[in-house]
């Protein structure tokens, strides 16, 4: 990935960026549990405590876990596409025998059980790690909205809206990265745009029309999209 800077207000980051509590160490957001190896070079990072670096971990596994079990249409090992995964899980048999549990696959799709908790923590995770990267600035107010969903399951207007660039209702704070990634349209209009982190593994957009706006893509199939208007 392209390297960019940080030139905001460095006072932000002398705390964890979820719990605002005393830094110990940085935290990749996404998570590399989302991602293919290689890793892309320059991952974005945000500081963080350790408690919180690792008390996202299992709920990152469990996300990432169900999206491969879904993208390769089983929960067996070998037929899982991804190799990172796969990995990961030749040692926890469990996480899959839980999994098969939760998604009956027919011949329409799949159903699925899902743990909403576990999903939402990494979503607000995912969404406050990128609002930190992007526009230097820490959440910790609840959002006022949550919203997660297959792709498979939006239409094709809905899909043409999600991926477009978020106009800008306020310019960001001088400095931070959101400005090195602001794209101007005939009008004048300023948006911002989609980082790419890594092809088919994941994508993400923060902006800021009159409440922050973080959305993201993962694996293809799954979309994200949180809100905090205050
Ligand atoms: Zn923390």
């Amino acid at each position: 990935m392209l390297q960019r800077r940080d030139y905001s207000d460095k006072r932000q980051r002398d705390y964890c960026t979820y719990c605002r509590n005393e830094l110990g160490t940085r935290d990749h957001v996404p998570s590399k549990v989302f991602l293919e190896k290689p890793y892309p070079d320059n991952l974005p990072v945000v500081p963080c405590c350790q408690k919180c670096n690792e008390g996202f971990s299992l709920d990152e596994q469990y996300l990432a876990v169900l999206l491969e079990c879904i993208y390769s249409g089983s929960c067996e090992l070998e037929k899982l596409k991804r190799n990172n995964i796969k990995q990961t899980l030749k040692d926890r048999p469990l996480i899959l025998k839980q999994m098969s549990q939760s998604i009956k696959f027919n011949k329409n799709g799949h159903e699925i059980n899902i743990n909403e908790k576990r999903i939402e923590n990494v979503i607000l995770k995912l969404s406050k790690g990128h609002l930190m990267f992007e526009f230097n600035t820490p959440e910790v107010e609840p959002p006022s909205s949550i919203f997660y969903d297959f792709v498979s399951t939006l239409n094709k207007e809905e899909r043409e809206a999600f991926v477009q660039p978020i106009k800008l209702t306020k310019i960001p704070e001088i400095g931070c990265r959101a400005c090195s990634n602001i794209l101007v349209s005939n009008e004048g209009e300023a948006y911002t745009n989609w980082t790419n982190v890594q092809d088919h593994s994941y994508q993400y957009i923060v902006g800021y029309c009159n409440a922050y706006i973080v959305r993201g893509v993962i694996r293809d199939i799954f979309v994200y999209e949180v809100v905090w208007d205050n």
